[in-house]
């Protein structure tokens, strides 16, 4: 009998769990838990099946998790809670001998930075407890590094230039909103820009580095360079690569609200005194933004993530590759009741998490999803709906 959680009953994790009900073969039981269990309960009744079941817990307490572990004992967690939690969570697995799954990596919440070092550490501590944990499987990163994999596996000898692109080409017809949590998309934005090149990590200001690139079925779209989390294991696990860069596409309208956000201090994570209590900034902000999961009704066009790679193929000839999916917000939302973006990253975490209950991705330790073997995953890709496509020897524009 497989079990599994699921933590966060957000738009992700209303995915996931549709997704996991959807393949009843493998995910036998499941258990939505946040710390609003009327959430979980609204996303139970709207899958309607016995086996989902609900229950309440504040992942960033440990004993709480521990308590919630012990009385329900799955296989595995499914972390799609926000990447606070990460440490708590995988703090109570090692407690109770469960395995972990999750979708964005540990952040402190006093300090926005985007680093896998701290959940690295914990290695030694799964290895050891015969334990797995499977970090950052949503889209990007996720399959961003599922796709890399494969590349290498199948296409590539050594791949020298990597560009991630994630596009949302969608309009959901509100004046700004965000496509996942405000608080953690508007960290992720609003840093510095950062890329590897030739062994070292370079530094841009926020969105200095853009140019418009094409995306299938889209067209052109203004792109930056931004920081994004999946480069920092994936430089590490192909050595060949020269040059890692991730391009994220935001329209102006988007980067002129985002400007005057942070100009009004808006998207602080300092807390400030007002009216006698101490608030932070960007969680105020949060809770005046449309809610993410409210904008699936109203959102049409698609999302287009691919990873463009070059580099020597198996015979040392130069190759370039393109291998991309592009995801319907109607269609994700006619399925799940969520946009595209959640669809995107629910669909990939409940895939992974298959993955390891089939015995395909259980390997004792911390890994990055690279570190696994991407073909079971890339075949799930295409039968759980987002269907992937490749194009060799094109101008890669990047
Ligand atoms: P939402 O804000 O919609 O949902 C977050 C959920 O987490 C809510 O149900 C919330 O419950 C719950 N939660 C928050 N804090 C706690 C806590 N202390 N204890 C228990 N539950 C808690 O976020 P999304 O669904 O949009 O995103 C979920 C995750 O997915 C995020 O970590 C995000 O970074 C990641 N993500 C990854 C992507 C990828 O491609 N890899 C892309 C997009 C998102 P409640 O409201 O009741 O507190």
């Amino acid at each position: 009998m497989n079990k599994v959680i699921i933590i966060g009953a957000g738009g992700v994790g209303t995915v996931v769990a549709h997704k996991c009900a959807q393949n009843p073969e493998v995910f036998n039981e499941i258990v939505i838990a946040s710390r609003t269990k009327s959430k979980c309960d609204a996303v139970a009744k709207s899958i309607g099946k016995s086996n989902v079941t609900t229950d309440s817990v504040d992942a960033d307490s440990v004993p709480q998790l521990v308590e919630l572990f012990k009385k329900h004992r799955p296989n595995l967690v499914i972390n799609v809670a926000l990447p606070y939690q990460d440490l708590t969570i995988m703090d109570a697995c090692l407690e109770c001998g469960v395995n972990y799954l999750d979708t964005a990596n540990y952040e402190p919440i006093d300090e926005a930075k985007f680093e896998y070092k701290w959940q690295w550490a914990y290695r030694e501590k799964f290895e050891k407890a015969g334990l797995t944990a499977i970090l950052g499987c949503g889209f990007d990163p996720g399959v961003s590094g599922v796709y890399t994999a494969y590349a290498a596996k199948h296409h590539f000898s050594a791949m020298e230039f990597l560009d991630i692109v994630d596009c949302n080409a969608g309009d959901h017809g509100k004046a700004f909103a965000t496509n996942f949590n405000p608080e953690i998309n508007i960290r992720e934005v609003t840093q510095k820009g950062r890329y590897y090149e030739k062994g070292q990590w370079i530094e841009t200001e926020p969105h200095e580095i853009h140019k418009p690139l094409n995306y299938p079925n889209i067209g052109a779209k203004e792109s930056y360079v931004i920081y994004h989390e999946e480069l920092e294991s994936l430089v590490i696990n192909y050595p060949t690569i020269k040059r890692a860069r991730f391009w994220m596409t935001f329209g102006q309208e988007y980067l002129t609200h985002l400007r005057v956000i942070q100009n009004i201090g808006m998207a602080s994570i300092e807390p400030i005194m007002y009216e006698g209590r101490e608030i932070v900034p960007i969680q105020f902000l949060k809770a005046v933004l449309p809610n993410p999961k409210e904008l699936g009704n109203n959102y049409h066009g698609e999302t287009s993530i691919g990873c463009r790679i070059s580099g020597r193929d198996k015979e040392g000839k130069l190759l370039t590759y393109y291998v991309y999916n592009n995801c319907s917000h109607e269609a994700a939302f006619k399925e799940t009741g969520m946009q595209a973006v959640s669809y995107t990253t629910g669909v990939p975490a409940m895939i992974g998490a298959m993955m390891f209950l089939k015995g395909l991705w259980a390997k004792p330790g911390v890994h990055n999803v690279e570190e696994f073997d991407p073909d079971p995953f890339m075949e799930q890709l295409n039968k759980q709906g987002l269907p992937w496509h490749e194009v060799f020897n094109i101008d890669l524009e990047v």
